[in-house]
């Protein structure tokens, strides 16, 4: 089999989880699927959960914040080729907020774009170490390359570590206008990532899992517009549903103070043991990471590989002059691990996400996130998000 064929098939060899595997069926009640807003007919009644363990909400439960940029574009990411001196260098950066969830098909593109471009080379560099930069390492290898990383960061200082770390495939990838012609492309990236995330659950340390969580509110849900600065494509998929249905729960399904309970499911990455699974799975594939920073593109001339995969992320911005890259401010700040909590919250403005690897909580939609490049950490910010967490678990029945 030769490598175009090879990556062109690598998504048939991978374990096919068809959406009936889905754990709909633990999720009966009437609802509507609000990301298509169709109504599901009549159901059984939700059973009563089983008592959820509080959160322990407080500010000296934080062990880090992080506070980083999001690499967005209103184009969409960059993923094409381009001849750099007697170089081949193919883009795979500015995913916004979709970086992890669609590294692996986005990394994919790449490399097919790499082998109608460079099909005899049979070293590749590439440069970065994120999501982007180790999805497309792995894939090369399987390919059959021989693959150098290169890149100034590695896990756990990569940017991508402060991420909230859950299935977001069209979270702020390009604006409304550009959504249309990435339509197929899309899908394309979002299947194979969704495939490849099927094949790494159950692993040690559950680097991926699917969660459950629960959405609450004081008014009927879709009564009010959401805060935006821009409008961000929204995608789906015809053949395939990525997440369970949303429920909406009746009152006494739950045990929240909020009249409107929306319980969804979803996966997440525990993104401590996923990123460190990644590098080990490079290097065990004989790949080989050099530390080096690149000032700017023609340091990339003094590569030994003719072939480049440019998966800087953000730093794509400085390093290829790209001023369409628009950086959206995010933090998240991570609290000591509680094992038992195991669902998600989304209140007020406010996101819990129950890693194992730290519980992670984020402010949402803060005001003055987008196009603002200040990376500074604001404790603040974290702590009104613990507090409108600590309001929540505070107002739980038993
Ligand atoms: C707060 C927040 C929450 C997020 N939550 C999610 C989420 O839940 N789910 C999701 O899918 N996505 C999420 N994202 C988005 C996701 O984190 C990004 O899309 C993703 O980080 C992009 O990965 P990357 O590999 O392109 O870049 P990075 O992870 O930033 O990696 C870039 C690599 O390139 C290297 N590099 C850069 N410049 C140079 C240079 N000049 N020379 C050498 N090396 C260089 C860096 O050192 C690093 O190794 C979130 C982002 C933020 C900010």
């Amino acid at each position: 089999m030769n490598r175009r064929t090879l990556l062109q098939g690598m998504g048939s060899s991978l374990a096919f989880a068809s959406t009936s595997a889905i754990p709909w069926g633990t999720l009966q009640a009437a609802g509507t699927t609000p990301d298509q807003g169709e109504p599901r007919g009549n159901r059984q009644a939700i059973r009563k959960d089983a008592p959820l363990v509080p959160v322990d909400a407080h500010v000296d439960r934080i062990t880090e914040i992080y506070t980083c940029l999001r690499p967005f574009r209103l184009a969409g990411p960059r993923i094409e080729t381009q001849a750099l001196g007697n170089k081949i260098v193919v883009h795979n950066y500015g995913h916004g907020g979709s970086g992890w969830s669609l590294s692996w098909g986005s990394s994919r593109l790449a490399l097919q774009l790499l082998s109608k471009s460079a099909p005899a080379q049979k070293r590749l560099a590439v440069i970065g170490c994120g999501p982007m930069g180790l999805t497309s390492a792995i894939l090369a290898q399987r390919a059959g390359l021989s693959v150098t990383i290169y890149a100034k960061e590695l896990p756990p200082q990569i940017a991508s570590m402060g991420a909230t770390g859950h299935w977001s495939p069209d979270s702020q990838f390009c604006s409304t206008e550009s959504g249309a012609g990435w339509t197929d492309r899309w899908i394309e990236m979002a299947d194979f990532s969704y495939r490849m995330y099927q094949s790494l659950l159950g692993l040690p340390g559950d680097p991926v899992e699917w969660y459950y969580g629960y959405k609450l509110s004081s008014v009927p849900f879709g009564s009010v517009a959401a805060h935006k600065t821009t409008e961000f494509a929204k995608f789906n998929n015809p053949n395939r549903r990525y997440q369970p249905i949303q429920l909406d729960l009746a009152a006494d399904a739950h045990p929240f103070s909020y009249p409107y309970a929306r319980r969804w499911q979803n996966m997440l990455f525990n993104i401590n043991t996923y990123a460190r699974l990644l590098l080990s799975d490079f290097l065990a594939g004989g790949g080989t990471i050099k530390v080096q920073n690149f000032e700017n593109a023609q340091q990339l001339l003094g590569l030994p590989e003719q072939a480049i995969i440019n998966a800087t992320g953000y730093g794509a911005k400085a390093l290829f002059n790209d001023m369409d890259i628009i950086p959206i401010r995010g933090q998240t700040a991570r609290l000591v691990q509680q094992p038992d909590v195991n669902y998600a919250i989304r209140a007020d403005d406010f996101f819990f996400l129950p890693r194992r690897d730290g519980l992670v909580i984020q402010y949402i939609d803060r005001a003055g996130s987008y196009n603002n490049t200040d990376d500074t950490p604001d404790p603040k910010e974290s702590a009104d998000a613990i507090q409108q967490l600590a309001n929540v678990m505070n107002g739980i029945q038993s």
